[in-house]
């Protein structure tokens, strides 16, 4: 199973997403934290994407196309993958598109997740990640038990340079911009589910897992 799913900044995508391919199974290819590993290497492409993710914008379209469609062509040996992060914007969906058919793939589930405003600038603001093991905590509603250490693995807690206020709005301005209109290129399709993010986190995964299989 294949599956793409978009919605805002800090709708909680990538949360959902790491309690779904482990139930079925599948590869998570994250947009976000595949340029994020790119950017601690010291790539060139690292070095580049850089410095659009600090700023809140999109990184450009050939560093991203190229990065997804390496890790497509090479799915035949995985049992399925979740796009979280890809695509952001029209042209990518394009080129999705047009690489799944030379790969001979198809997405099974395209998923848009939803929150209101207020909600989204609340759950980023207050975001914190371990950065040894990527787990991520709330300071708020799932704080860790020793204020800047993870639950987890003891690892040190921090805020993402693109977490900080003044760059949480940039982000929202670009998803409404250039993200947000994918809606209109996916929700015709049979495979399209719409899904409201708002509530809790388990209550959202139980919505998602069943409009993913139904
Ligand atoms: P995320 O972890 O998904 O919030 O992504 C963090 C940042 O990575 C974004 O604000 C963008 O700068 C960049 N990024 C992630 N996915 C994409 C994409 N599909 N196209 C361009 N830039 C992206």
């Amino acid at each position: 199973m294949n599956i793409v799913l978009f919605g805002p900044p800090g709708v909680g995508k990538g949360t959902q997403s790491d309690m779904l391919v482990k139930e079925l199974g599948i590869t998570h290819f994250a947009m976000g934290d595949i340029l994020r590993a790119a950017v601690s290497d010291g790539s060139d492409l690292g070095l580049k994407a850089k410095a659009y993710m600090d700023a809140g914008k999109l990184v450009p379209d050939d560093v991203v196309i190229g990065m997804i469609e390496e890790r497509i062509r090479d799915s035949s040996v995985i049992a399925g993958f979740l796009l979280d992060g890809f695509p952001r914007n029209l042209s990518q969906a394009e080129a999705l598109a047009v690489m799944l058919e030379k790969h001979g793939e198809k997405i099974d589930r395209v998923v848009f997740m939803d929150a209101p405003e207020d909600m989204l600038l609340e759950r980023l603001s207050g975001r914190l990640i371990c950065r040894a093991c990527g787990f991520g905590f709330h300071r708020h509603y799932s704080p860790p038990r020793e204020e800047g250490r993870c639950d987890r693995c003891g690892g040190e807690l921090y805020q993402r340079d693109d977490d900080r206020e003044e760059v949480i709005g940039q982000r929202l301005e670009v998803y409404g911009e250039q993200t947000k209109p994918l809606l209109d290129y996916y929700k015709a399709l049979p495979s399209f589910r719409r899904l409201d993010a708002s509530g809790e986190m388990k209550a959202v995964y139980a919505v998602l897992i069943e409009a993913v299989k139904s």
